[in-house]
């Protein structure tokens, strides 16, 4: 096969997750919760009176975008719907990048900006974030204009470090890069800090929006953008037929019917985080970073990696082994999860 395989992808390995039993599943910045109870009497009673499964989606999801946009106050023109937000940002990257076509990103951030980049033929910048993670403006600017970039990722709040961008310094980026930027906000329903208001003044933004995390849908695998009707047209160019199934169509729009019961657990997991990020502060060796989405980021010279692994708590790693310091990525589970976190680290303890 491998005489076959494209040159730069050849020492590609596929995605794989870890599909161990466990104890507690923090590795992917899931929900705790599963579909609500109006949801889910919903979802049965449509699978019995409306078994049309032998037809094709509506590859429009005109349904879908007419609810997304009355719940944005946007228009349906503005909206495009997805097999995740994954699948967006393939699509953004196939529509932009020319081959060798730079593309801007910060460090750390989301890995998928890098694969689909790559992927997509173009070639990566990570722009260092600073050392409070926090994001500065001015160097994701000087980057994208001194490289002459395709498309800037912006990740607010970022994954895997929580932080956010002002809606001002996201403003400021905008206005002085000539090329598209993209606005993931897949964790924003945890920060309330949102771009889609200014989707007009700002025909080069798309927001990438999911249901895979506030929503607790991952298993259905639904993103959307939103953006001026001129970007998304262009996008609408390389969005597969039929991409969304018929049975995820329906599950999003009941989701964002119930979004009252919804919008609670968001509150409760936001309480939950701050709950976990008081706890882990009290352990003097370890650190912790605020955090403004549903995960946390925390440090330490201690092997917390082989501790929770021998535990079967399930987080994500990004500990190398050359370095000194672990570092994880904790996602916030309920209290019984995040408990059992904390035993771990009190076993830890001198
Ligand atoms: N963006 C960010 C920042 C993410 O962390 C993730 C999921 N890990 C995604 C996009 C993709 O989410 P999905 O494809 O499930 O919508």
């Amino acid at each position: 096969m491998k005489e076959w395989i494209r040159a730069d992808l050849k020492k590609f390995m596929p995605y794989h997750s870890p599909e161990k039993p466990c104890v507690a599943k923090l590795d992917a910045n899931e929900s705790p919760y599963n579909l609500s109870q109006n949801v889910r009497d919903n979802f049965i009673k449509w699978i019995q009176e409306n078994e049309n499964l032998n037809i094709y989606p509506d590859t429009d999801q005109v349904e879908l975008r007419n609810v997304l946009s009355a719940f944005y106050n946007v228009e349906p023109q503005n909206v495009i719907c997805t097999v995740g937000s994954d699948q967006l940002i393939d699509c953004i990257t196939r529509l932009f990048l020319e081959a060798g076509d730079v593309v801007v990103v910060p460090k750390p951030s989301f890995s998928m900006y890098k694969n689909t980049t790559v992927m997509n033929h173009g070639k990566i910048l990570e722009v260092e974030l600073e050392k409070d993670f926090s994001y500065e403006e001015d160097k994701l600017i000087d980057a994208v204009k001194a490289n002459n970039a395709k498309i800037l990722f912006l990740c607010s709040p970022n994954n895997p470090t929580g932080t956010s961008l002002t809606i001002e310094q996201m403003k400021k980026i905008i206005e002085n890069v000539s090329c598209p930027v993209i606005v993931d906000e897949a964790y924003a329903e945890f920060d309330d800090v949102t771009m889609i208001p200014y989707i007009n003044d700002y025909k080069n933004m798309m927001v990438l929006r999911t249901f895979s995390k506030a929503y607790g849908l991952a298993g259905a695998r639904i993103g959307y953008g939103i953006a001026h009707t001129a970007f998304i047209e262009a996008v609408e160019i390389v969005k597969a037929p039929y991409n969304l199934s018929t049975i995820s169509q329906f599950l999003a729009m009941e989701v964002i019917k119930d979004s009252e019961q919804y919008k609670s657990r968001m509150e409760e997991i936001k309480a939950e985080r701050d709950f976990m990020y008081e706890q882990l502060k009290k352990f003097k060796w370890l650190q912790v970073y605020p955090s403004n989405a549903n995960f946390l980021l925390i440090e330490s010279e201690r092997d917390m990696d082989k501790k929770l692994l021998e535990a079967n708590i399930l987080v994500r790693s990004f500990s190398i082994e050359s370095d000194k310091v672990r570092r994880i990525r904790l996602s916030i589970g309920d209290r019984q999860s995040n408990e059992k976190v904390i035993e771990v680290f009190l076993s830890m303890e001198d």
